[in-house]
């Protein structure tokens, strides 16, 4: 580990996670948070008729958060006919199943891409940047979401580019 890096420790920690190792994946976050590795806060960027905005997870202070909520509330059911099934593995385990799910609707870069797909014509490219890796299940929703909205979504995470089209991304699902 190297121990100046936020994205990597974050990485570790969802990781263990992910394999159900709650006591480990606490303890990397606990170091974190006692100054071992700088807290870097999860955020996304996108740009909209050359304004940049910037979402955080949870975020509430966007002036349009009311109708991003809606557009995501949206996608989610359509995503839901076609067959996503939220992996609420990406959530710590002491939130109920309902919350879980909603708070994985709440992740950085969904807040970006519902954004985008209300502010601009369908049709034009989605260019999202994120500071850190984008998580398992946001990278499977964007993948419906690309399919659903038939646009090119494009995100680069902390180390590599994903091309979101037509329910495919361009990793292949390994990054
Ligand atoms: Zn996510
Ligand atoms: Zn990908």
């Amino acid at each position: 580990m190297d121990h100046g890096n936020a994205s990597d420790s974050v990485l570790l920690a969802n990781i263990y996670a992910a394999g159900g190792k709650w006591d480990l994946s606490a303890s990397i976050q606990q170091q974190r948070k006692d100054g071992g590795v700088k807290k870097q806060l999860d955020c996304t960027w996108i740009e909209v008729n050359n304004e940049v905005h910037r979402f955080v997870v949870d975020d509430q202070d966007h002036a349009e958060i009311a109708e991003i909520c809606a557009k995501l509330k949206r996608l989610s059911g359509e995503m839901k006919n076609m067959g996503y099934v939220s992996d609420t593995k990406f959530v710590l385990p002491d939130v109920d199943e309902e919350e879980r799910h909603l708070h994985l609707c709440y992740h950085s870069e969904k807040l970006a891409i519902a954004f985008g797909l209300i502010s601009m014509p369908p049709g034009i490219v989605l260019h999202i940047l994120k500071n850190l890796h984008v998580c398992g299940d946001c990278h499977t929703s964007i993948k419906f979401i690309a399919k659903i909205v038939g646009r090119l979504i494009i995100v680069r995470g902390a180390n590599r580019f994903h091309h979101f089209e037509d329910s495919i991304c361009s990793c292949r699902d390994y990054w």
